[in-house]
């Protein structure tokens, strides 16, 4: 049972002395109460009042860790809505490949290779699903040749599963599903082998029946898949769940979600594992792999598990583009990381030289941090100066983003000696504008 955040006050220090970020001891138990922080956040809490708080302290859902050469975590999820707080463990998304398949090892080796940056980060698919009718042996072996990326192993042979988890020693692999006829079995397989057990249910009240029974045989991980055929269903199922956990701290839905984004076939898979991925899913199984479709999920995964409170912000610095000369011209932007990929990607690509000032500005975009008093006239002048700009370039000439134009004046004033230009609003138009505006 949770406990409240009046019980939760009476067993901590009750100093008040800020050191966990809030003002008072009851104003951080209630958000202990909420699932809002961590219990480690009060370095002062009595060991025995840690013992006592630890339901209180334990995510609502629990963290899973599939391993391998590679780690995916799913769970440990505290809110509904990421804009409450942020949603923590992105969803592992895996390529479901099948035994027979002839060009097994093909497929597995070309889906392991994609990797893709993103705003200077590298998004790769996290592993693969391997289903056979019976024995597993041969194809895991062939998947383990190409990858070492994490597995989750689908049969409805437990003998099959226990074999292939003999060959996966060391790692931590995912194996599907538990069902009422055949769950006991399948918890002993799992605890032999240190797994994770997939639990699958035709009913929120018939997976809430089931999960206690194997926990009662020793097996702690465990990720639903909660059926549903439609998007509606899906939604209605995943939500429900994702709420009785962190709502009600319902223990026995207190687990990661599995989806199959492909059962519905190929035309609808994106949109089935775009809402996975939204709605609240820990681990997606795709059964078609194409760089577009895996980019698109990537970067939707990305945006949706990033902390809105905490913009992506690039290090603030002179960056060369195309190796810059001491003539080529000086451009300035903000350290927001899509606006820097914006402007860094238009130049690069048009192959002209250029020195790119990244100020700091908290992470904004540029009107947002212009109309913030992030980017103004001072901090770029005094960002040239802490970057020694006019050590690197012989040509003393600026370009402001034209949405900012009305800096000119005032950093002309500044930066005294330096000609000021506007340049274009948009990243597009920087190309077009060098060529003619710079020479
Ligand atoms: S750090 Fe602990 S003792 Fe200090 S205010 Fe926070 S909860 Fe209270």
């Amino acid at each position: 049972m949770a406990l409240s955040g009046i019980q939760i006050y009476k067993m901590l220090p009750q100093t008040n002395c800020k050191e966990c970020g809030f003002p008072t001891c009851l104003a951080f138990a209630m958000k202990l109460a909420a699932k809002q922080v961590e219990l480690s956040a009060c370095p002062y809490v009595t060991e025995e009042s840690k013992k006592q708080l630890a339901e209180s302290a334990a995510p609502p859902v629990r963290l899973i860790t599939l391993k391998a050469g590679t780690e995916v975590k799913a769970g440990n999820e505290v809110v509904m809505f990421r804009h409450e707080k942020t949603f923590y463990n992105k969803p592992g998304l895996f390529l479901r490949l099948k035994a027979s398949d002839a060009d097994l090892a093909k497929k597995a080796a070309a889906a392991d290779a994609y990797k893709v940056n993103y705003v200077g980060m590298d998004f790769t698919l996290d592993g693969f699903a391997i289903e056979a009718d019976g024995d597993l042996s041969a194809a895991v072996k062939t998947v383990r040749g190409v990858s070492k990326r994490p597995l989750i192993l689908i049969s409805n042979d437990p003998a099959a599963l226990d074999k292939a988890l003999s060959q996966l020693a060391g790692e931590t692999a995912l194996i599907y599903a538990a069902d009422p006829s055949k769950y006991e079995t399948l918890a002993d397989t799992a605890a032999k082998h240190k797994a994770v057990l997939t639990v699958r249910g035709d009913s929120l009240e018939a997976l809430a029946d089931l999960t206690p029974k194997i926990q009662a045989k020793g097996v702690e991980d465990m990720v639903l898949d909660l059926g549903g055929k439609t998007l509606g269903e899906w939604l209605t199922l995943s939500t429900q769940a994702r709420r009785l956990a962190l709502k009600s701290n319902f223990k026995p839905l207190g687990y990661p979600v599995i989806f199959f984004a492909g059962q519905n076939g190929p035309e609808k898979e994106p949109v089935y594992a775009a809402q996975a991925i939204s709605k609240y899913a820990g681990f997606v199984v795709l059964d078609t792999f194409t760089p577009e479709l895996a980019y698109a999920l990537l970067v939707l995964r990305e945006n949706i598990y990033t902390d809105p409170q905490k913009p992506i912000q690039v290090q603030p610095g002179i960056y060369e583009i195309n190796a810059p000369k001491p003539e080529s011209p000086v451009l300035v932007t903000t350290n927001f990381s899509i606006t820097y990929f914006s402007v860094a990607n238009e130049v690069e690509g048009s192959g002209l030289p250029a020195w790119l000032v990244v100020t700091d500005a908290e992470g904004m975009s540029v009107l947002t941090a212009w109309a913030a008093g992030k980017f103004d006239a001072e901090r770029i002048a005094k960002a040239v100066k802490e970057f020694n700009l006019a050590e690197k370039v012989s040509k003393k000439r600026i370009v402001l983003p034209g949405h900012v134009a009305v800096l000119s004046g005032e950093l002309e004033e500044e930066l005294s000696g330096w000609e000021i230009r506007v340049g274009p609003r948009e990243a597009v138009d920087l190309p077009a504008f060098m060529k003619q505006a710079l020479n």
